[in-house]
Formats: C-alpha cells, sequence, structure tokens
C-alpha cells in the first residue's frame, strides 16, 4: 500500500480564493502590517512570501524592515500606533526577535484584535475555552487541509508529538474543540512509538528528521508531518528539506503529507483567512459604534 499523499497546494489555493472573496466584499481591502527586526535570511523570506501571497488576494500589505538595534521601547511604540490606526486590520512580529526584546512584552502589546497569528494570551485562552477568536496559523490550516480532504477529525484518536505553544498545543486545543480524542505526546514522553501506533490522525511537529518510523505508525493511519528540516546532502551534496516523518511510513499510512509541500503552504493563507476576519470583526465592530 502507497499512502494517499495530502499536497497542501490545492487546499491553500482553495482558502485563498475564499479569502480574495472575503476581502472584495468589505469596504477596504484588509490590511496586514508585518514588522521584522534585523535580517535573519529566513525571517527575510518568510515575510517576503507572505507580502506577495497578501498582494496577490486583494489584501494590502506593508512590511516595517527595523534594524536588528531596535530597542524593544522603539518596538512597542510601533506596535502601539498599529493598535491604534483604524486601517490597520492584521498585526504580525516576525519571530524570532533579537536577544535584548522580550517576546512575551511584544506578543502582550499587540491588540488581541489584531493579533492574527493567534499568539496573544487572550486569544490563546479563547481557543482553550473554544471561544471563537484568532487561531495560530500552522494548527488552524492543518485543519483546513484534513477538510479539504474529507478526512475524519470527530471521533478520531488523535496523537499530537510536540507542544510547542505554536503548534503542537494549539493543534491539541483545535482538535478536541472538532470532538478527536486527543493525545499530546513529546520529548519525554516513555515508548513513543506505543503511543503513536494508537493514532488513526497522527500530527508531528518536534523539529527532528525522520523521528517517526514506520513501526510507529497504525495501518491506514493520516499523518501530517509539520516538521521541516534541513540536511545536507549524501556525500557533502546540496543540503535538502525533509519532514519529522520518515518517507518509508508512506507504506504503512493510509495518507501523509509531503515535506516540503504539505503543511507548509497552509499557514501562510491561514495567515491571509485571519487578516480578513480580524478585518470582518473591525468592521461590524466599526458599524455598531
Ligand atoms: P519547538 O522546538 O518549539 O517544539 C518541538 C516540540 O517537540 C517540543 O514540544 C518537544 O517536547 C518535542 N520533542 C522534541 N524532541 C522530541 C522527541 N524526541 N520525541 C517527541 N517529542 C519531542 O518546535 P515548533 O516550533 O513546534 O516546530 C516543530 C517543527 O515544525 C519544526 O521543524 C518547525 O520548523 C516546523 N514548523 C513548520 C511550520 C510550517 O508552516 N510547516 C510552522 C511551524 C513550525
Amino acid at each position: 500500500m502507497t499512502a494517499r499523499p495530502l499536497p497542501g497546494a490545492p487546499a491553500a489555493e482553495a482558502l485563498l480564493a475564499e479569502t480574495a472573496a472575503r476581502a472584495a466584499r468589505l469596504p477596504n481591502p484588509p490590511h496586514l502590517v508585518m514588522v521584522r527586526l534585523g535580517e535573519d535570511p529566513a525571517s527575510v523570506s518568510y515575510v517576503r512570501g507572505k507580502d506577495r501571497k497578501a498582494r496577490e488576494v486583494g489584501l494590502s500589505s506593508t512590511v516595517h524592515a527595523l534594524p536588528e538595534t531596535t530597542s524593544q521601547a522603539e518596538l512597542l511604540d510601533l506596535i502601539a500606533r498599529l493598535n491604534a490606526d483604524d486601517a490597520v486590520n492584521g498585526i504580525l512580529v516576525q519571530l524570532p526577535l533579537p536577544a535584548h526584546v522580550s517576546e512575551q512584552a511584544v506578543l502582550h502589546a499587540i491588540d488581541p484584535r489584531k493579533d492574527v497569528d493567534g499568539f496573544h494570551p487572550l486569544n490563546v485562552g479563547e481557543l482553550w475555552a473554544g471561544r471563537p477568536a484568532l487561531r495560530p496559523c500552522t494548527p488552524a490550516g492543518i485543519l483546513y487541509l484534513l477538510d479539504h480532504y474529507g478526512l475524519a477529525i470527530a471521533g478520531q484518536r488523535a496523537v499530537v508529538v510536540g507542544r510547542s505553544h505554536i503548534v503542537g498545543r494549539p493543534l491539541a486545543a483545535l482538535l478536541l474543540e472538532r470532538d478527536a480524542t486527543v493525545t499530546i505526546a513529546h520529548s519525554r514522553t516513555r515508548d513513543l512509538g506505543a503511543v503513536t501506533r494508537e493514532a488513526d490522525l497522527l500530527l508531528v511537529a518536534v523539529g527532528r528528521a525522520h523521528l517517526i518510523t514506520p513501526e510507529m505508525v497504525k495501518p491506514g493511519a493520516t499523518v501530517i508531518d509539520v516538521g521541516i528540516n534541513r540536511v545536507p546532502g549524501e556525500g557533502g551534496g546540496k543540503a535538502h528539506l525533509t519532514g519529522d516523518v520518515h518517507p518509508d511510513v508512506a507504506e504503512v499510512a493510509g495518507a501523509l503529507t509531503p515535506v516540503p509541500g504539505g503543511v507548509g503552504p497552509m499557514t501562510i493563507a491561514q495567515l491571509l483567512a485571519n487578516t480578513a476576519s480580524a478585518a470582518e470583526m473591525q468592521a461590524s465592530r466599526l458599524l455598531s459604534r
């Protein structure tokens, strides 16, 4: 058996098309503002990709590229101005930040209604309370991908490997909200394979190349590989990207996301959907003022 591939591109295209239609219905294009500090190549490339996609679907996008030496006070001052500006619907501060800036202070400072990354503690709390809020992009994008391919969630035994605030925890909360029976495994889990073998739906967000091998997977399970690992090519060849799931898992699983090209495209598409949601919420609030 070879697992059904679950490429991200068709699902991301569907979500982008929905977002474009929602943006067109608003009085003004939803406006996303991204802030990055310094020139970390990955951050530069992520922000550039998000900016380009935002424009493609009819959103406005502004990027503040600030020097690495920007102080925390200066960054908080910019966030306060963006919070107060009715023409700004979504604010994203690209992580990681330089060591002299507190990530906590910055994430707390963003207006929760404009927090399109879904990292503000108020949005985290709403998520766990099962109330509507802006949801973290990678986990929400994964749920969209599962729905796009018609894969069952309710009643399924779901195992999430990884407990980060960005992926593992919010993903577990979203699966719980959709009536899955959820287990979170992590670096201190004893006999990880025994836990993952229970999963109808196995979602892996660790950052360790090929951690999940075929004998750790229940035959027929749906496997979502969130990991992105850069590994050197064989014999000093060109480095390439690979997931947390060993390619041989395709011989056991029922369905499997590729890396790259699986979960990755969903994250940007969901960010833009969140920006449209923020703009819709703000438009209805302005109307009712
Ligand atoms: P993280 O480092 O914050 O968290 C990793 C988690 O894995 C931790 O909770 C840890 O407990 C767990 N872990 C570590 N070793 C383990 C082991 N041996 N067995 C079981 N669990 C173990 O990472 P993150 O930010 O959640 O990212 C995880 C991966 O997902 C990374 O490869 C990252 O690049 C990728 N990622 C991809 C996207 C995307 O859009 N596709 C988005 C975010 C993160």
